[in-house]
Parts: structure tokens; sequence; C-alpha cells
């Protein structure tokens, strides 16, 4: 009983730092911890592709640019200029993103929006942004889900980037089949319409920022890519929190 009014009396002194909203270790005092933020930091030093910003599966030797282009991206456009992350979809930014979409820790989008500005702030190709628009969830997630974990994201970005964000740009039709095992064609086949554009003034003309939690295979950003450009948009951007690797 002493001991823990002593506790208390010895907070209300010395207020505990904050925790690192990513591993909860104590005394960071910033959003994401030094060593977080090193793990991060090293994943920039890794090649990634040029255009949709996955890293290799194994360590390829970096060259002066650091860029590459994947086997999909040698073979196939996007309707998106390039897509970028902070890191791979393991580690650190696996557990957080895991905790903030299906945890429904919200308060995580801050900092991950944090390393995404991060980011887009430090590469030249992100320099000319209008609007910042997240991937929609159909109806019938966001009600099980009670957020949009792109939403959120969205949001922070727009804040630290001093861009407008429209929430309601782009919607979801529909619940999209599970796309586990599906060419790409056939991914492409099962989202195709699965966005709509509630109104085309929003997006003409204006260069667009595409906003995810994490880029996978790339079709759902390449169907709302697709979606927003055919409605008159000008150049579309993605990032998200996490992407995959290629093989
Ligand atoms: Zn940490
Ligand atoms: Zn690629």
């Amino acid at each position: 009983m002493i001991s823990g009014l002593w506790d208390s009396l010895l907070d209300l002194l010395f207020p505990p730092l904050p925790e690192c909203p990513f591993c909860g270790a104590h005394g960071s005092g910033v959003e994401v911890c030094r060593a977080c933020h090193a793990v991060v930091d090293g994943y920039r030093l890794e090649a990634h592709c040029r255009i949709c910003g996955r890293l290799p599966e194994k360590a390829v030797p970096v060259t002066s640019g650091g860029f590459y282009l994947c086997g999909e991206c040698q073979r196939h456009g996007w309707p998106f200029v390039a897509a970028r992350a902070p890191g791979p979809y393991e580690g650190v930014l696996k557990k957080a993103i895991h905790r903030f979409k299906y945890g429904g820790s919200r308060r995580l989008a801050a900092p991950l929006a944090s390393l995404m500005a991060e980011l887009l702030l430090s590469d030249a190709l992100y320099a000319d942004i209008d609007l910042v628009v997240p991937v929609p969830l159909s109806g019938n997630k966001l009600r099980q889900r009670g957020f949009n974990q792109a939403a959120l994201l969205a949001k922070e970005i727009g804040v630290r980037l001093k861009i407008p964000v429209n929430g309601r740009a782009l919607a979801k039709i529909m619940d999209t089949p599970s796309q586990t095992g599906l060419s790409r064609a056939a991914r492409e086949i099962n989202l195709i319409n699965a966005f709509h554009v509630t109104d085309a003034r929003y997006l003409q003309g204006k260069n667009i920022l595409i906003v995810d939690d994490v880029f996978t295979t790339g079709s759902t950003m390449s169907s709302a890519a697709a979606a927003v450009k055919q409605a008159g948009a000008g150049q579309v951007f993605v990032i998200t929190a996490a992407t995959g690797r290629y093989s």
C-alpha cells in the first residue's frame, strides 16, 4: 500500500517517458524508439524495385542508385508511377501493422504515418502531390472493423505533408473474393470495378497519392489507381506502411 502510494508520487514528480509504440521499450521519449527506427533505416539501405518499391527476397549488391526493376515490373506496367513503403512486411513493421489493423490499436496510425511521411519527403519523385486518397473498405468490412486503417494513415500523412485528404472520392463497391493463390490476370479480373469514384471533380487533373497499409501483390492498388486515372486524375503515386518481397 505504502509502496504503491510512493510509486504514484514518484510518477507524479517524474512522469515516465512515453513507451515506444512499436516495441514498448521505455524511455525513448520519441514516437518510435531508436532501436525500431534503426531497423526501418536499415531497410532503406536495401535495394528496392524502382517502380513497385518491393524488396528482393535475397540480398543483391547495391548499385550506385540502389534501384532495381523486379521481374514483374519488367514484364508489366502499372497505372501508378511508383509505390514505396518504409520497409517489408516483417519484424517490427509487421507486428505494428497487425496490432493496428486487427488489434484495434488506432494510436499506431501516427507513428506508422510518420515513417511513411519521412520517406515521401525524402523522395523527389513524390514532390508534386495534390491530394491524398486512402484505399476504401467495403461497407461490410468497415462495420466489422469499426475503422478504415488506410483512412487513418491518410489523415496523418496529410497533416505531415500539408496536403488535403479526401476519404470520400473513392468507394469500394463490393467485398472482393479472396485473392490467395490466383494468378495476376485472375486477380485483376477479380478486382475489375471493385472501386468506384464518387465524384470525378475531386480528382480531375490532380496528382494523387493513394494510401494503404500493405502492398502485397499490388492488385488492389492497381485497381484503385486505374479507377482514379479513369476519372481524370493526373499522375498516381502509392505509399503503404509496408511492402512485400519479390523473388
Ligand atoms: Zn521500439
Ligand atoms: Zn517491381
